[in-house]
C-alpha cells in the first residue's frame, strides 16, 4: 500500500489531530490482518491539522462508534482506486460497551456482567449519560 492511494479499502478522514490512536483502539483495528496506516498531523484546510486512517481492505466498521468518537469524521470507501461512497456520520443515540461508568455505586460497577450502556442526552454538547445512574461520561 502506498500512503497516497489505496485500491480497495477505507479512508477515515477529518479525524481531529491526535485522535487517530483513540479511534484505532476503539475500533479494534490492531486486530485486523491487513495494512492499516495512520497519518498524523496532516495539514487540512478545514481543520488546520487532522489525522487520517487508511485501511487496505473493505470491511464493515462500526459506523456508530466512529460517529461517537467524532461526528465530523468522514469515511471514504475506495474500490478499484475510485471513491465509491462517502459516509457521513452522526452521533449515535446509544453506545454500548465503549465507555465505562465511573460511578462506584452504579449497578454496572456491582454487576460486572451488565452491558455498559450510555444514552445521548444532549446532541449539541455531545453529552452521554449512563443508562442506569445517569452519570455523565467523561471524554
Ligand atoms: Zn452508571
Amino acid at each position: 500500500m502506498t500512503i497516497d492511494s489505496i485500491k480497495n479499502g477505507i479512508v477515515i478522514d477529518h479525524i481531529a489531530a491526535g485522535k487517530a490512536m483513540d479511534l484505532y483502539q476503539i475500533l479494534g483495528l490492531g486486530e485486523l490482518d491487513c495494512t492499516v496506516a495512520i497519518l498524523k498531523n496532516v495539514v487540512s484546510a478545514k481543520l488546520g491539522r487532522k489525522d487520517i486512517i487508511k485501511i487496505d481492505r473493505n470491511l464493515d466498521l462500526d459506523w456508530d462508534l466512529i460517529g461517537y468518537v467524532d461526528p465530523n469524521i468522514t469515511v471514504n470507501i475506495i474500490r478499484e482506486g475510485e471513491q465509491v461512497e462517502k459516509r457521513l456520520l452522526k452521533l449515535p443515540e446509544t453506545v454500548t460497551n465503549v465507555i465505562r461508568c465511573k460511578n462506584p455505586r452504579c449497578i454496572t460497577s456491582v454487576e460486572q456482567e451488565l452491558p455498559q450502556v450510555f444514552k445521548l442526552t444532549d446532541r449539541e454538547k455531545r453529552v452521554y449519560r449512563c443508562l442506569y445512574c445517569e452519570t455523565q461520561a467523561g471524554r
